[in-house]
């Protein structure tokens, strides 16, 4: 008997059709003696939807209220799932986000999710009860409704399966598993059986969306079993713990693996990209000390994130250009705020660039082997694509580059770094 946290994605929850194939494999973990809880996210597009709405009513929406309305999503099918178990026959009921609660804390709209009572639920599951929680909510010290920021299912997933101690926390998706990149974009990209928690931090982060990022920091931090696997299978397939999805393992597992012959260890284990960030540009600031901390300060008292930096080498008479990026989101405000500080920075013209695309390749194996980068910028140069940006970190190199680009890049680096899989293609 194990104790399992099952996760749902909106695909898998889209329509009541849909969640009867979702019960039926809960019901198959729950048939075989194990204890269960589910977590579900919203029908797909239903976040999308939510939001929307709420940028109609205001544009300028109050966070608090924003969650209110997008919580809603996951409620409805947390409800529809516990309904569809019981006409099945079997024990279960819905246990709201401040029914339990999970508290979360930090700003509403992208909460970071804290403790978790499990006392009631592990009681419940003890007696056979199935759990049927919903994903992306929780409550606030206020006692407000909070959600955990987009994908933020994956997330409570995790951190329910932490709190439960619970054997295996299954994301259940529709793909079968992590893959080399986005095998909606490259149909030559491989399943990967084994990876190590650092390299799916990184794979995430960089815009892999398989997995939110926190779900992994979690999982490391907690050392839980996650695994992602499809939930397209026939309603009579062998129950999870039997098919080959992907296992996201700690360092030393990897090793052990390693080791052992059952994996190989590639340069590049992976490759993701990203399109919700923009570019800015900021032409003739004087080049002397302090000049960048005069820019980036207003931007990080403001909570806008930097990610990429160069500053180009200073032209004539003291002057640079400085190029950075923010999240897409982000963009109109770090716009008015560079505008507000014009005199103060001294820059000439600020340019900015939403239509970037940024392209990263992830992979342990970098950190003993040399050229990773050389490969990445010679492959993409052979193509004629143009790096606009460029930044590293030990297991990760990340170009910007024209939004149009993106699907080009990422299938010519997946080749160049030996990653396409034998089989032809579908
Ligand atoms: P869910 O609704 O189940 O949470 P998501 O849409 O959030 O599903 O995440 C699954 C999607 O992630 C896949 O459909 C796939 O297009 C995308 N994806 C991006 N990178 C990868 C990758 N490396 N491996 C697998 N899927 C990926
Ligand atoms: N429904 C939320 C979203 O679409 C959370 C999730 O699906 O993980 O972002
Ligand atoms: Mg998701």
């Amino acid at each position: 008997m194990a104790r399992i946290v099952m996760k749902f994605g909106g695909t898998s929850v889209a329509g009541t059709e849909r969640i009867r194939r979702v019960a039926n494999i809960v019901r198959a973990q729950a048939a075989g003696g194990n204890q269960v809880a589910v977590v579900v996210s919203a029908m797909a597009g239903e976040t999308d939807r939510l939001v929307n709405f709420c940028r109609e009513a205001n544009p300028l929406y109050d966070p608090a209220e924003y969650d209110v309305v997008v919580a809603s999503g996951e409620q409805v099918t947390a409800g529809l799932l516990a309904l569809t178990l019981q006409a099945m026959g079997c024990r279960a009921r819905s246990w709201l986000g401040w029914q339990l609660p999970v508290r979360t804390f930090s700003a509403h709209a992208n909460a970071r999710v804290g403790d978790i009572e499990a006392e009631r639920l592990l009681a419940a599951m003890a007696e056979g009860e199935i759990a049927v929680i919903p994903g992306f909510q929780g409550v606030s010290d206020e006692q407000r409704i909070t959600t955990m920021g987009r994908g933020g299912s994956d997330t409570s997933a995790v951190a329910i399966a932490a709190a439960l101690k619970a054997d295996r926390c299954d994301i259940y998706t529709d793909v079968d598993g992590v893959y080399t990149t986005d095998p909606r974009i490259v149909a030559r990209a491989r399943k990967i059986k084994h990876i190590a928690f650092e390299e799916m931090l990184e794979l995430a982060s960089v815009g892999a969306k398989v997995l939110q990022t926190r779900s992994v920091s979690l999982a490391m931090k907690h050392d839980v079993r996650v695994q992602v696997l499809s939930s397209f299978v026939d309603d009579g397939a062998p129950p999870a713990d039997s098919l080959p999805g992907t296992m996201i393992v700690s360092e030393a597992e990897m090793q052990k693996l390693l080791e052992e012959g059952q994996v190989e260890r590639q340069t590049v284990t992976g490759i993701a990209h990203d399109k919700n960030e923009a570019r800015v540009v900021l032409t003739r600031v004087p080049d002397k000390p302090g000049a960048v901390a005069q820019i980036f300060t207003p931007l990080g008292d403001a909570g806008i994130n930097v990610d990429m930096i160069i500053q180009n080498v200073g032209r004539d008479k003291g002057e640079t250009d400085v190029t950075f990026t923010v999240p897409q989101a982000e963009l109109a405000r770090a716009q008015a705020l560079l505008e507000d500080k014009r005199e103060a920075i001294g820059f000439n013209r600020l340019i900015t660039d939403a239509r970037v695309a940024k392209i990263s390749v992830v992979g342990m194996g970098m950190k003993s082997h040399a050229g990773v980068a050389a490969t990445m910028f010679k492959s993409l140069a052979d193509r004629g694509i143009n790096v606009q940006a460029i930044s590293t970190s030990e297991i990760k190199v990340s170009v910007l580059i024209d939004e149009d680009e993106t699907e080009l890049a990422v299938r010519v680096l997946h080749t160049a770094y030996g990653l396409d899989s034998e089989l032809a293609p579908a």
